[in-house]
């Protein structure tokens, strides 16, 4: 079933790595944007009516620096417009440096049911230096803010002097708080962030210190309960993120907001990364609409393919077959020959096998070929 994705743009500081779509100096614009997006939802609502939704994802930026009653507005719009099913999965995500028991009391009555909060790491140096504005201790308190909700931790690999104990230790706060979902990532440094520099400079771990790192956390996580379902996202039974399982099943989505992408009728499409632009076009009565490409083919069958085999559920070929009406392994012979021992098969389903998964990146190029 389809998911919505909305986009709040707003932070209260950028941190030296992020190469999202956030304005640290625009909270000042929450108000004219949330009503944009409120017509934005509207528009789309109508375009959509047929369909039902099943999850919600407000991600940003940091939707909880904006003030909590733009985001209760926000879920009221969204179930006036869209049909969503009873049992959806609505998540927020949380910046633990902007939260308090009014805001929580007030996202839980919107229908927020799930929350993911940017930890990132238990050292508090280390949030220091990559501009984070929490501590290890507003981490603790809105974990127990949340105390017996659905909520999931970030953690990253990969930051100027991180070792083994500083991720197992966070891993550990984490699973202590109580998260029932933790996603562990490894940091890219991308061209333009202030971080490039140290990248640049050599003063981040290589490719093969993170790796171990992964390991090691990835190790911790299974010991605590938390079962790998993507490569890097962790869970404790029955809490894998159906909104992020839509989209490695390739399944359908409509983005909301500055920079939000979608994934419908076969086409994929992309909103204005311009605030201001996003808001002229939106009070003129248009999408925002800058990058349209229908995924067709070739193309379709290796989205399908990648998106799949990033999962421990793997591809199905009786799937495959009914979305295209040929066989994957047929249409990826070369690929397939080439990889047969990295993957695991068990009767229609394909997948990396558990060791491999994390080199997952260099396995798909082969099919890519
Ligand atoms: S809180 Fe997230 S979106 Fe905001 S600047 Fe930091 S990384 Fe970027």
């Amino acid at each position: 079933m389809p998911g919505i994705y909305v986009h709040i743009p707003f932070c209260k500081h950028k941190c030296t790595y992020c190469d999202f779509t956030s304005f640290p100096n625009r909270l000042n614009f929450a108000e004219a944007y949330m009503a944009c997006l409120y017509k934005e939802v509207a528009e789309r609502g109508k375009e959509l009516k047929k369909y039902k939704f099943d999850t919600v994802y407000i991600g940003g930026g940091t939707p909880s620096v904006i003030d909590a009653k733009y985001i209760f507005g926000l879920m009221k719009q969204i179930k006036n417009c869209f049909h969503l099913t009873a049992h959806s999965e609505i998540t927020l995500e949380m910046n633990p440096g902007t939260v308090n028991a009014e805001k929580i009391a007030i996202y839980k009555k919107a229908g927020i049911n799930r929350f993911s909060v940017g930890l990132q790491t238990a050292n508090d140096e280390q949030l220091a230096d990559i501009g984070r504005i929490h501590s290890t201790a507003d981490f603790l308190t809105c974990a127990k803010l949340l105390k017996g909700e659905n909520f999931s931790a970030d953690v990253m690999l990969g930051l100027k002097g991180q070792t083994k104990k500083d991720v197992l230790k966070t891993i550990d706060l984490a699973a202590e708080a109580g998260a029932s979902h933790i996603s562990m990532y490894a940091l890219t440094p991308e061209d333009g962030t202030p971080i490039y520099t140290d990248y640049l400079n050599g003063e981040l771990p290589d490719a093969d210190e993170v790796s171990e790192l992964y390991d090691a956390g990835m190790g911790m996580l299974k010991e605590l309960g938390y079962m790998r379902y993507e490569v890097s996202n962790f869970c404790k039974p029955g809490y894998g993120s159906r909104h992020n399982l839509n989209y490695w099943r390739r399944g359908e989505y409509i983005g909301l907001g500055v920079s939000a992408s979608s994934f419908f009728f076969g086409k994929r499409f992309t909103n204005t990364f311009d605030l201001d632009e996003y808001m002229k076009c939106i009070l003129s009565g248009y999408f925002p609409v800058i990058e349209s490409e229908t995924v067709e083919g070739e193309d379709a069958k290796f989205e399908f393919l990648m998106l799949g085999l990033r999962t421990v559920f793997g591809v199905s070929s009786v799937a495959y077959k009914k979305q295209f009406g040929s066989d994957w392994k047929e249409d990826f012979s070369a690929g397939y020959e080439k990889m047969q021992k990295y993957l695991d098969q068990q009767g229609d389903i394909t997948k990396i096998k558990d060791e491999y998964l994390y080199v997952q990146n260099q396995i798909l190029t082969e099919f890519m070929q």
